[in-house]
């Protein structure tokens, strides 16, 4: 069990600016799930959210946890805020590639952002379309975007991400790995998909295998990490239980109302807090017990 566990200090934080995809992961809860409507953080809410979490040592500042944020209408003016309020080098971009542009790409510049991921399953056409759930059409131009920004814009971190388990997710980090291997800043990392806290069931994701008796935690960050250190805020400006949350089951507390500290202190927060961390038994509503993370 962890005796100290300061939930108090935010160091990372998802925020969902906007709430559709244009994709299809198979990895990914979206693919299994009702196509929703694409609601937008207005930018008073953002510059809310923003201010909040300057009042803390946030370490990253992520655009979405699911989604893809290059269809929000109000990414270039989000950008823009950022800079407006002195935040440099904590952005954290998620994305699939598929609509980036030059007016994205030559808008960016070297303090923006932390770092940028694309989500690439594979460099096959054929193979990418099944993964990624979109039309094989958009695959090469897809790769020429990507390819393009991380060419013009040397000075920033990219990484790529390769997702799905398979008996063919060594082969294609493999085969990516030798495509970027040319450029030099970029990592590509093969990252093991998982049931999203029971959100999805399919054969790309490990399902967890544990019986849940009495917890210690969970580790799905990394181990250095507790619960609430990386927040997840949804488009209504609520702070939920953890990225995993993809329906948005667990609203901790609303930030156009409260503070960070304020709801991480409340009651609600600690309650939940003393049942992963095995002070309280777990309720069985709550979704960490389909949790691949949860000891
Ligand atoms: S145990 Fe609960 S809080 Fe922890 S990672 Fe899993 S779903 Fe999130």
């Amino acid at each position: 069990m962890v005796d100290v566990i300061d939930i108090t200090k935010p160091i990372f934080a998802d925020v969902e600016v906007n709430r559709a995809c244009n994709a299809n992961c198979v990895y990914c809860p979206v693919s299994v799930t009702k196509k929703r409507k694409n609601e937008v953080m207005s930018l008073e809410e953002y510059e809310n959210i923003l201010q909040r979490l300057l009042q803390h040592e946030i370490a990253g500042i992520t655009f979405n946890s699911y989604n893809e944020p290059l269809i929000d209408p109000l990414l270039k003016n989000r950008i823009s805020l950022v800079r407006k309020l002195g935040i440099k080098n904590k952005l954290i971009l998620f994305s699939n590639g598929i609509l980036l542009n030059e007016d994205i790409i030559n808008f960016v510049n070297d303090t923006d952002f932390l770092n940028i991921t694309f989500n690439l399953p594979s460099i096959h056409e054929k193979e990418w379309e099944v993964l990624l759930g979109v039309d094989k059409r958009f695959h090469k131009k897809t790769l020429e975007n990507i390819d393009n920004f991380i060419e013009t814009q040397e000075y920033i971190n990219f990484n790529i991400s390769v997702h799905g388990e398979s008996t063919t997710l060594t082969r294609r980090t493999q085969e990516i790995e030798q495509y970027y291997s040319p450029f030099e800043n970029v990592v590509v990392r093969q990252v093991f998909s998982h049931n999203r806290a029971g959100s999805i069931n399919n054969d790309y994701v490990l399902q967890p295998n544990h019986n849940v008796k009495k917890t210690g935690g969970c580790d799905w960050w990394d181990k250095e990490t507790r619960l609430f250190n990386h927040l997840l805020i949804s488009y209504k400006s609520k702070i939920l239980l953890c990225s995993h949350d993809f329906h948005q089951k667990h609203e901790i507390g609303d930030l156009k109302k409260h503070s960070i500290e304020e709801i991480l202190l409340s009651e609600k927060s600690i309650d939940i807090r003393n049942q992963i961390y095995g002070k309280k038994t777990l309720d069985k509503n709550l979704i960490c017990n389909n949790c691949f993370f949860l000891r």
